[in-house]
């Protein structure tokens, strides 16, 4: 079933059919998926979820699955549906006495945006694209490529030149076209934008973007099921662009309206890179408005810095008494670190980011002890090996003796 009834400008309201185009023809705002609310109340239902496949398909009623896609039509390598763990330890050392974590680094290329990636795909398909295209960093480099392999699409994957060796690997192992810039990601942004004006592809990330940003939401679905169809007091979420932390609040939204949960309050907060802080900058002051920065972050897959959503990301945090700030790469190691040896999670370093954040949160009192409170982990350790530079290795090196064996345990034991 497609609840979807075509696209609307956030901004004027003005309404098209779906199509693949991303900014209002009237205002430039951004356009966003509309659904027949009405329709959907009573027929999707906590039941109904809960006989769906355990990936993020399970929410289809509630995403830009077009009218005539059937689940055969998906693209889906199984996104979704990945852990929320309870968290003693890290929210002993933080001192938060109920906390989570939402483990997206579980997805099926150890991000995020797996997500983002199946639902924009599903999309593209059905708008009868062939071939997926994006500018990226990495992650979403890593995701396009894997999903359209798997749809037998065609992927146009454009990088930085001077991508760290293990992601170009993450990526071109899937055949994508794998086009390195020489120029900075900025500048590759750029082609990219000129090269949707030229080319009939979906770029996941401008002309699709409605579709893309959507498959955030199942994040926050995910959240109040696993919680037993509760919403959390407190949610802390990576800013990149800002569209995850806003998908969030609006998925809570939505089942407080379909009287999926209860209508308790919940409050969201966002993290950032100090390197790359535009949204938090402009919390911090007060502003309406974000001004862009030059982003100089180990936090790589954050670093955007002239946000597309940073302003309703704003919105959404002052809206729920939410809070944000952000930490410097010294505070992201160590964070990454925590969260390893209290929860045995290794993060990259956007996790840094969210649990660096989340602890000086606490500290200043924005969140309360009490809360319960999720931080969103978008991704995995090892695709960030080189942030934590030569900081770990071995406790010791040894012969193969057992007295130096020994001395090397007694060494660890002090
Ligand atoms: C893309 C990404 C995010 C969030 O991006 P938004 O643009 O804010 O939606 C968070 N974490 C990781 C690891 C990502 O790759
Ligand atoms: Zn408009």
């Amino acid at each position: 079933m497609s609840y979807v009834t075509g696209l609307r400008c956030r901004e004027c309201g003005h309404a098209v059919e779906v199509a693949a185009v991303h900014a209002c023809e009237f205002c430039f705002g951004p356009l966003e998926v509309a659904y027949d609310y009405d329709a959907m109340r009573g027929a999707v239902t906590r039941e109904g979820i809960a006989e769906g496949p355990p990936t993020l398909w399970r929410y289809a009623d509630l995403l830009p699955q077009l009218p005539g896609t059937t689940a055969d039509d998906r693209v889906d390598l199984g996104a979704g549906v990945t852990p929320l763990v309870a968290a003693p330890r890290l929210g002993a050392a933080l001192g938060l006495s109920d906390l989570w974590l939402k483990n997206d680094s579980a997805n099926p290329t150890h991000s995020f945006k797996d997500r983002v990636v199946s639902v924009a795909l599903t999309a593209a398909r059905r708008l009868g694209f062939d071939t997926a295209a994006c500018a990226s960093t990495g992650n979403l480099a890593q995701s396009v490529a894997a999903h359209a392999a798997a749809a037998g699409m065609r992927a146009v994957v454009v990088v930085p030149a001077d991508l760290e060796r293990a992601k170009v690997v993450a990526t071109a192992v899937y055949g994508p076209t794998l086009v390195a810039v020489k120029g900075t990601y900025d500048e590759v942004n750029r082609l990219c934008g000129e090269a949707a004006g030229e080319y009939g592809w979906a770029f996941v990330n401008v002309n699709v973007r409605p579709y893309y940003a959507e498959g955030s939401k199942t994040i926050g679905y995910e959240i109040a099921e696993q919680l037993g169809w509760r919403l959390p007091d407190h949610v802390v979420a990576p800013m990149a662009s800002g569209a995850m932390l806003v998908k969030i609040d609006k998925a809570f939204g939505e089942l407080v309206d379909l009287e999926l949960v209860a209508d308790t309050p919940w409050r969201i907060s966002g993290a950032q890179a100090s390197g790359c802080a535009p949204i938090a900058t402009a919390h911090r002051g007060g502003a309406d408005t974000i001004r862009p920065v030059v982003p100089d972050t180990i936090a790589k897959s954050l670093a955007i810095g002239d946000p597309a959503d940073g302003y309703y990301a704003l919105d959404a945090v002052r809206r729920t008494g939410g809070a944000m700030d952000d930490v410097s790469d010294a505070e992201i190691v160590d964070a990454i670190a925590l969260l390893a040896r209290t929860e045995g999670i290794f993060t990259e370093t956007a996790g840094g980011v969210t649990v660096g954040v989340l602890r000086k949160l606490v500290a200043q009192g924005r969140i309360e002890p009490d809360e319960r409170t999720v931080a969103v982990i978008s991704g995995h350790g090892l695709k960030t090996l080189d942030a934590l530079g030569n900081a770990y290795g071995p406790t010791t090196t040894i012969t193969p003796t057992l007295d130096e064996f020994a001395a090397a345990v007694r060494l660890q034991e002090r």
